[in-house]
């Protein structure tokens, strides 16, 4: 039988043509197969965001093609990162492995220091090395794809290799950890497993916001865990005070410790930033190209990262060394579309939308009435109001001749539920970042 890996080439190869490249881009373009075992088939993603979205979404595309491809009936499963998982994973300090699985590449080692992060990476570093020492809570904000979660992890790495005892969790992860407790009435086990901890990490806790229950957990959770001087690291995509919908008493708390934001790298720290990649990658590019590709992506590491794959792969596949010219080709359509956020077209917006739900293009335009179409197709006219500039008559049109006024309350009550429901906020980004990969 083949490799897992080889098994895996082939799948992509076949999952390509079924789904838009920017959604290929952002989700796939960085997986792995790890393991094909007793039927079971590990695909690898480069962090537990990817892992999330591709068990979400994409679970029934990717059976369907690994069960093409071996004549089996094979379960996937997916995991963060490329070890597979027989090895034991470096989890936290004992025994709540499994919720803390840390990206391997996430180190203090491989981030890159500039202007934009060294008081994070500097005070990071201090929390990790003096857990409840000095910064308490360390709270990082910053925009998307600028290295909150690396840093977090890297934390995460260094507090285990200290001994220290360190959970990470997305926020979303500790909602629903706090709502099983609660629905199977095992709450000790809940606070065993958040208040016995020498570290904890909170990615995303924006997140928490308005969900006043989750709220009111996390919030006895930090008190013990700041009283008895356990180090708290957050990380959200704005300062405490603009948290949509968070309680001031959580809010201030966030304040107690020490807030520093992120910001965007200057181009000699991209250009830092995309040696160490390309050194890591073992490829090798010269001076001029890096600075082409700095200059194409101003706005984030992530989206630098997608540029410099995307370089790389298309060298590969042409089999051409890596020039400016090579460059310009492999991201022609990262600098037409990424600067005019208005121009996308609606056949995309639609395609990226029903891929998120995982359904289809059809069902987005056609009269389904379920509550996940529905759901589906007013986000839709959302992205096709925002990002097209279609008009709301046109947008009725195109999405199965629903009225201006259906579509223009739809579109209003995405944007306000939205603010209210973490999650599909969560799914709109997940979709912008389809739109926009890299963004
Ligand atoms: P965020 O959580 O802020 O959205 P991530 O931590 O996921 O961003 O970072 C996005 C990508 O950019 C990751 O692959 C990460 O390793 C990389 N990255 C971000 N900042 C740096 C840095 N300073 N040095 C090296 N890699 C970085
Ligand atoms: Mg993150």
């Amino acid at each position: 039988m083949k490799p897992a890996s080889e098994l895996w080439k082939a799948a992509l190869g076949e999952i390509e043509l079924q789904i838009n490249r920017p959604n290929f881009q952002t989700w796939f373009s960085k997986t792995t197969g790890v393991s094909y075992e007793n039927g079971e088939f590990f695909v690898g993603a480069p962090n537990a965001f990817v892992v999330e979205y591709l068990d979400k979404n994409q679970r029934s595309l990717i059976e369907k093609t690994i069960i093409g491809l071996t004549s089996a009936n094979t379960k996937v499963r997916f995991q963060v990162g490329t070890e597979p998982k027989t090895e034991p994973s470096k989890t936290c300090g004992s025994s709540n492995g499994s919720s803390c699985r840390l990206n391997p590449t996430y180190t203090f080692d491989s981030f890159v220091v500039g202007g934009n992060n060294r008081m994070a990476h500097a005070s990071a570093i201090s929390a990790a090395q003096n857990p409840g020492g000095t910064y308490n809570p360390l709270f990082i904000y910053g925009d998307v794809g600028l290295g909150k979660t690396h840093l977090l992890q890297a934390v995460g790495h260094t507090a285990i290799e200290t001994g220290a005892k360190v959970l990470f969790v997305s926020s979303e992860r500790f909602t629903n950890d706090f709502i099983t407790a609660v629905r199977e009435g095992q709450s000790e086990k809940f606070r065993e497993k958040y208040r016995s901890v020498d570290v904890l990490l909170i990615d995303d806790v924006h997140f928490i916001g308005g969900k006043s229950s989750t709220e009111e957990c996390f919030f006895h959770t930090f008190n013990e865990l700041h009283q008895t001087n356990r180090q708290i690291v957050l990380t959200s995509n704005c300062p405490p005070n603009c948290i949509p919908q968070m309680e001031d008493r959580l809010r201030s708390r966030f304040e107690w410790g020490l807030t520093i934001e992120i910001k965007r790298p200057n181009l000699s720290t991209r250009l830092a930033i995309l040696s160490s990649k390309a050194m890591s990658m073992g490829i090798e590019i010269q001076q001029n190209v890096l600075e082409y590709i700095a200059h194409k992506a101003p706005r984030s590491v992530r989206e630098l990262e997608g540029c410099l794959n995307r370089v790389a792969a298309y060298a590969k596949l042409v089999r051409l060394p890596i020039t400016i010219e090579l460059s310009k080709e492999a991201l022609t359509d990262v600098s037409d579309r990424a600067p005019d956020k208005t121009s996308i077209s609606s056949d995309i917006i639609i395609e990226t939308v029903a891929a998120a739900f995982n359904i289809t293009k059809s069902d987005v335009l056609g009269r389904k009435r379920d509550k996940e179409t529905a759901l589906a197709r007013q986000v839709a006219m959302h992205f096709l109001k925002s990002y097209n500039n279609c008009s709301l008559t046109e947008i009725g049109t195109l999405l199965g001749g629903r009225s201006p006024s259906t579509v223009g309350h739809a579109c209003e009550k995405i944007e306000s539920d939205s603010q209210n429901n973490p999650f599909l906020l969560r799914k709109m980004n997940d979709i912008k970042a389809g739109l926009f990969p890299g963004i």
